[in-house]
């Protein structure tokens, strides 16, 4: 099932020993498997047993462009936050009429961009959003297809930074006379079509109560816009399935999704979803080498900028030494060169390590590389993408003339 692995005590991805991949580009670096990818994705398109229904992946988990062309080429459509994702997707060859478009912020540039390539739908998440909408489509001269993102008003769990869906939270919308008032709108303009409803009620979600609750929900909403004599042609669940960091236990995406499938049945909207970090969590790990030890501090190549996550939202990645050795075992905690205390990637971890070893920070594929900045002036790692025996770097490491090319001196 998984793709990391130990074989005769040394960590493999696929069939590549992970210390040869250190050795030869370096560290920090990301590392995934590509067999993975395709698996996780699959894991959703074959899923369906309704040929309507469509997974849209959330690129902003994961968004190299090798990736996203297999994501792509598995089935998938895609859920984007910006303009720079719509042109990540287009790239590869995305089919428009599987992108949407979510986010609370869109600027008119995006909005212009997507209405251009024909996008399956908008997710307006305003009352002002959706005028503005309106009004670039007017003069466009054009129909731009929008949903709904309802703020079902429910509390996933987990932590507080990645709840979305509780009143009060900034995501979609949560008045149902608002909804209503939109819609009407909406469906009586010449510049707009609403196709959906849609909602994404939080990340790392490990029941499927919520989904449950809020098909509900949003079911009840599409009912009175049917007696309004409005219907839909979607209804878009959204993303957040949990995966497994340590040793949870979440509800496979063909649960969730035989689940959602059997709640539609009686219905004629087709259903859509979100994934996220369950395609992308488990695809990749983060080499690290171990600098120094200090007390009881493993302190490694990699840091906050490289992987924000536990200083973020403490986060907790297992993390394991690429030598499977396990004799003289040590509760460390793992840290990196940024000055700041919140520059740690584990803690308490119990680990055997020597000074020069090679840690994997493992299920990083999800909001792993997205996030890394340039912090301290430290360069973001490569990415190397695994097929097979195959090795392949997928985003070179930044360079020191990539970081300085935006602020040459100028004569004047
Ligand atoms: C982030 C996000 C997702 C994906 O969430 P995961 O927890 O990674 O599955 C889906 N939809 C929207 C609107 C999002 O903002």
């Amino acid at each position: 099932m998984n793709n990391f692995e130990y074989i005769s005590g040394s960590l493999f991805c696929e069939d590549v020993d992970l210390l040869a991949v250190a050795n030869e580009y370096g560290t920090p670096a990301y590392v995934y498997s590509k067999d993975a990818i395709i698996k996780n994705a699959k894991s959703y398109v074959d899923s369906f047993t309704n040929s309507t229904s469509l997974a849209c992946f959330a690129v902003k988990s994961l968004s190299n462009l090798f990736i996203l062309k297999i994501i792509n080429d598995s089935g998938c459509g895609f859920d984007i936050v910006s303009g720079g994702e719509l042109q990540r997707v287009l790239s590869v060859g995305a089919d428009p009429q599987k992108i949407i478009f979510s986010g609370v912020g869109k600027s008119k540039e995006e909005i212009k961009e997507a209405i251009e390539n024909k996008i399956l739908s908008f997710n307006v998440e305003s009352v002002s959003e959706l005028y503005k909408i309106e009004n670039i489509a007017k003069e466009l001269d054009a129909i731009a297809s929008i949903s709904i993102r309802i703020n079902p008003d429910i509390d996933s769990g987990g932590h507080d930074y990645i709840t979305t869906g509780r009143k009060g939270d900034k995501f979609g919308i949560s008045s149902t006379e608002d909804i209503l008032s939109l819609c009407k709108h909406a469906s009586s303009s010449s510049n707009l079509k609403l196709v959906g409803l849609a909602c994404h009620i939080g990340s790392q979600i490990m029941s499927l109560d919520g989904y449950e609750k809020s098909a509900n929900k949003i079911f009840e909403l599409a009912d009175k816009l049917l007696e309004l004599g409005i219907s839909l042609e979607f209804l878009d669940m959204g993303g957040g399935l949990g995966v497994s960091y340590e040793d949870e236990n979440p509800p496979s995406p063909k649960e969730l999704i035989a689940l959602l499938e059997n709640k539609f049945l009686e219905r004629n909207e087709r259903l859509i979803l979100e994934p996220g970090r369950s395609i992308s969590a488990n695809t990749g790990v983060l080499l690290t080498k171990v600098e120094f030890i200090k007390e009881n501090f493993l302190i490694v190549d990699a840091a906050m900028n490289d992987l924000l996550r536990p200083a973020l939202y403490k986060a907790v990645h297992t993390i394991s030494n690429l030598k499977d050795d396990q004799k003289n075992l040590k509760r460390w905690n793992v840290v990196g060169p940024v000055c700041e205390s919140s520059d740690f990637l584990g803690k308490n971890v119990e680990l055997e390590a020597v000074e020069g070893d090679i840690l994997a920070i493992r299920n990083v594929g999800a909001y792993g590389f997205v996030m890394a900045s340039n912090y301290n002036s430290r360069l973001r790692p490569c990415e190397i993408l695994i097929d097979g025996d195959k090795t392949k770097i997928v985003r070179k490491r930044e360079s020191m003339d990539d970081l300085l090319a935006l602020e040459r001196f100028t004569d004047d």
